[in-house]
């Protein structure tokens, strides 16, 4: 069972100028920046509420941010759902037939254990599975 979203990513161009207007937007400031060098990005928190923001922009020419902006520009990169046990939801949603990016979880920013399901088993939408470490 998913318990919540806990995150939208959204792809950005710059991420000091999203920033800004997110800030705006939202009347309240980011509470963390985060570099994943194994993803390939920077991110940047926002809190709302029960979920929060996820500001993404690419740290290189490969990183999969670049690569989803440069085919449908800047915009809602994935959904990231609570999980209480993610091998667990792994488990069932590839035996519901759903297609597995991550196959194990891996170590994502803001501490926690990620995987992602790809948008061609989920309508389109790319959707992360995230549980606190
Ligand atoms: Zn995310």
């Amino acid at each position: 069972m998913l318990n919540k979203v806990e995150h939208i990513g959204i792809a950005v161009k710059n991420i000091e100028a999203s920033a800004k207007m997110y800030e705006t937007l939202l009347g309240k400031p980011s509470y963390k920046t985060e570099v994943v060098e194994s993803e390939g990005v920077s991110t940047l928190f926002f809190q709302i509420g029960e979920s929060k923001i996820e500001l993404l922009e690419a740290t290189n020419p490969e990183s999969p941010i670049a690569k989803f902006i440069e085919k449908r520009g800047e915009g809602i990169h994935h959904i990231a759902y609570d999980v209480s046990d993610i091998e667990a939801e792994i488990r069932r949603l590839k035996a519901e037939g759903f297609q597995l990016i991550h196959e194990t979880p891996k170590s994502g920013a803001d501490n926690k254990k990620i995987a992602f399901l790809h948008p061609k088993s989920t309508g389109g939408v790319l959707v992360e599975l995230c549980q606190d470490k």
